[in-house]
């Protein structure tokens, strides 16, 4: 076994002496299968529990990805391939490294969100914990049950909004289960370091309640200070057992999303990706975008569909960035305009007050109501999708973009594909081409008068894992905005002139191991200019972080 990569002791699956002949075969992270040598079989007890023939991990991969490839769903591929991490977890890693184009679409969105919504009916073995608001008053003691001891990672989520799929309870636990797998597979993150864990404080989702095979607890969602007492206890709970966690806040609906952060920032390093990695992400394709259209970020005007936790947090990661090349706050707020489910956000807005995180976007215009009207005023340069209504930037929208713009730049990133503003195809039929866009699911290339456009995945998948991976490696005492704003900066640098040629404002899916690592250097950098770093690393982390990097290769036991 791969000694864990990070300064520890011995977790559950750290070290000999390893477990022997059942045991071994049902541990996830020490299983070989078939490829126990001849002399592993001998001298831990598993001559006779495996067919005899041995076989290479590359034998295994082939035999694996054959078997998946003949699956005939997105759904069934992932019911395969959630079998397999519980299985093998070299093998589903090794899967996952080599083909990552092709996995991350299965483990992540868009079938991720599939698998939720029916994560009751192909649930076969629980992965993660399950912290349900029944258990206040000793979430410590459930959090000691997990088996590993030196949990580094923690993917959190109270299922109220999952991805553009609004409140799944405890179904949405697909979700940190997935990133946990993206942390190993895009960052090396070694996977016994990383835990998955829903909060379970029932529904809001009657159908779910009223469906007798629901997972979770069938209740209404607690709310104020009872769920508010669960979290504090929670986040104690979590200091006390796991104190060298770093934890990332997920599809927490927004009422609590922004709230949560700011409260637990101190005392707690952690980070919310749906606020702080979709603004990273978005970010750097805006900045390849203007390396496209020669602007600069203090000439654009930002149009947002949805002003929650995506929308307005890629608005502050913008006036961050526009702040830190000299323009002034305000002049750089002024900038973005947001439409959301009631309209163009105005101060003075008639109707209910706006919530909180809004209100820096609030500007003086008078009220307009559709999409449409909001295009014709603000006659946007970019145009951001974050609202999780699909088929929302219409034909004419799109028209109008390019008719405002030589290189309009739009972005349709709500997930998963269903809930997309619009498809890659419409924005780049409805603009001739000349549209620079990204979406938050994969869409296939587009061919238009003879040329094709492979469309960007503007996915959080770019920024998280290195982001933490980095912050891990250095013990970083916080996550700071300016992490993410080091992160969104490299990863719009590592975009090539190629990647551009295509149409592509992102690197390719292939180099996601390269992007992380590249992302993770940025991170201890600032974390060192910031005095937030407390694990001394070489001056030129590099080697010192590849070699940190979980390989999914077998290692010989005996
Ligand atoms: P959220 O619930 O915080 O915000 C949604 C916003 O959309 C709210 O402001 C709401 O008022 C607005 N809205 C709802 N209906 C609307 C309508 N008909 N017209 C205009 N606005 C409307 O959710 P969020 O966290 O901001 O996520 C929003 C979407 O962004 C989701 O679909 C999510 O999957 C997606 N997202 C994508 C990525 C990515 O990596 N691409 C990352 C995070 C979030």
């Amino acid at each position: 076994m791969a000694p864990l990569p990070f300064d520890s002791g011995l977790s559950a699956a750290g070290g000999p002496p390893w477990p022997r002949g059942s045991a071994l075969l049902t541990n996830s992270l020490l299983n070989k299968g078939t490829a126990f040598t001849e002399r592993e079989r001998d001298a831990l007890g598993l001559r006779g529990l495996l067919p005899p023939r041995v076989f290479t991990l590359e034998e295994q991969v082939s035999r694996v990805l054959g078997n998946l490839r003949r699956k005939e769903s997105p759904l069934e591929k992932y019911i395969f391939l959630t079998t397999l991490q519980n299985r093998n977890e070299t093998l589903f890693y090794r899967l996952m490294q080599d083909y990552a184009e092709e996995m991350i679409p299965l483990i992540y969105t868009p079938t991720v969100g599939q698998a939720c919504l029916e994560y009751g009916a192909i649930f076969r073995r629980p992965r993660g914990l399950f912290i349900s608001i029944r258990e206040r008053g000793r979430i410590a003691e459930v959090l000691r049950h997990w088996p590993v001891t030196d949990v580094r990672m923690i993917v959190v989520t109270d299922g109220e909004r999952i991805l553009g799929l609004g409140d799944l309870g405890a179904l949405g636990m697909g979700i940190p289960v997935g990133k946990l797998a993206l942390y190993t597979a895009c960052a090396g993150l070694h996977p016994a370091y990383g835990l998955p864990i829903t909060l379970d404080v029932g529904t809001d989702n009657a159908s779910l309640r009223a469906d007798p095979s629901y997972l979770g607890l069938p209740h209404a969602r607690v709310r104020g200070t009872a769920y508010d007492d669960f979290i504090n206890e929670f986040v104690a709970a979590v200091r006390e057992v796991f104190p060298r966690a770093l934890l990332q806040w997920e599809d927490f609906g927004n009422t609590n999303a922004f709230r949560l952060l700011q409260e637990n920032r101190p005392r707690l390093c952690s980070f919310n990706d749906d606020i702080q990695g979709t603004a990273a992400v978005a970010v750097a394709g805006l900045l390849a975008a203007l390396r496209e259209t020669a602007g600069n970020l203090a000439d654009q005007r930002l149009l947002f569909l949805g002003a929650g936790e995506a929308g307005t947090g890629i608005a502050d990661l913008y006036v961050a960035a526009a702040c830190s090349e000299g323009m002034p706050e305000a002049a750089a707020r002024a900038r973005c305009w947001f439409v959301d489910s009631e309209g163009l956000v105005v101060r003075n807005r008639p109707g209910r007050p706006l919530a909180h995180h809004k209100l820096p976007y609030a500007h003086d215009h008078a009220p307009l109501r559709t999409l449409a009207e909001a295009v014709e005023a603000i006659t946007p340069t970019v145009l951001i999708g974050v609202s999780g209504q699909p088929s929302t930037f219409t034909p004419a929208i799109l028209r109008r973009m390019a008719e405002l713009n030589p290189r309009p730049v739009v972005f349709a990133l709500s997930n998963p594909t269903s809930q997309a503003e619009c498809t890659a195809e419409a924005a780049y039929v409805e603009t001739q081409g000349r549209v620079l866009f990204a979406s938050g699911s994969p869409f296939p290339p587009v061919t238009l008068g003879g040329r094709t456009y492979t469309p960007g995945q503007g996915n959080n998948v770019y920024i998280f894992p290195g982001v933490g991976f980095g912050a891990l490696a250095c013990g970083a005492r916080e996550i700071t905005d300016a992490m993410f704003l080091a992160a969104a900066r490299r990863l719009a640098a590592l975009v090539t002139s190629e990647d551009l040629a295509l149409g592509r404002i992102y690197p390719a899916l292939t180099r996601i191991r390269e992007v992380s690592l590249e992302l993770a250097i940025a991170v201890v950098a600032e974390a060192r200019k910031d005095g937030l770093s407390t694990i001394a690393l070489p001056a030129d982390p590099r080697a010192e972080l590849t070699a940190r990097r979980f390989e999914a290769v077998y290692r010989e036991y005996v």
